[in-house]
């Protein structure tokens, strides 16, 4: 039985992650199931390497306390690229107008950024990176992404952070009106979460 301690506070998160690997024979406990409180500054430029930064943070503290010697660490960091801001919010995506703003404002403040430039270039996506430490201290780290436009106001009620300005043209809806299982489906965590799926089971044989 394959062990894995994911580093995220966040249930939702959880929730996603054990449907995706939920046909594989894994223990999948959050840190806080593992019990480890931890505060790790995600100081990294790219998605990818904050992701690394905090499976290494908690593997190490893992270590340090002689526990869970034979689990794997992984963790995620995501967030949204606007082309015609060059990529912000980026990996700043949390972060943006400061850490306690609500979504709303956030995304209102970025609304009004955009508020003239043209239909075809509201491009952005959302990404998400996914590092695993394995017990022998090799790195693995997955990516994933979705495309879609920016759009004009605010719609829908579902998902969370800037899924409401987030139109996914394919559909015709925002990512906060789809369904949480429609978006499951096609979300750059579970694009990402499907890649580190594949590398785990190469793992495992
Ligand atoms: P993280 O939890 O450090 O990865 O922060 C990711 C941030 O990016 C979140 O706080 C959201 O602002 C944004 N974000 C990431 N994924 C999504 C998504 O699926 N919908 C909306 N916003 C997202």
């Amino acid at each position: 039985m394959l062990k894995i301690i994911f580093a995220t506070g966040n249930e939702g998160k959880m929730r996603e992650i054990r449907a995706i690997l939920g046909d594989m024979e894994i223990d999948m406990r959050s840190m806080k199931e593992a019990g480890l409180a931890l505060e790790i500054e995600e100081n990294g430029t790219t998605f990818e390497e904050n992701a690394r930064i905090k499976a290494r943070a908690v593997a190490a503290a893992l270590a340090a306390q002689e526990k869970a010697r034979d689990c794997v660490v992984m963790a995620d960091d995501s967030g949204l690229e606007i082309d015609a801001l060059n990529g912000e919010p980026g990996v700043y995506s949390a972060r943006y107008l400061g850490e306690e703003t609500p979504f709303s404002e956030k995304s209102a403040g970025l609304l009004k950024r955009l508020q003239d430039v043209p239909e075809d270039e509201r491009s952005a996506r959302f990404v998400c990176a996914i590092a695993a430490v394995f017990p022998d201290g090799e790195e693995v780290v997955t990516r994933g992404s979705i495309e879609g436009r920016i759009g004009y106001e605010l719609r829908g009620e579902n998902g969370f952070g800037y899924d409401p300005i987030f139109y996914l043209p394919e559909y015709g809806r925002t990512a906060a009106e789809l369904l949480d299982e429609e978006k499951n489906r096609i979300s750059h965590r579970s694009r990402a979460l499907e890649q580190m799926k594949k590398e785990l089971k190469k793992r495992m044989l």
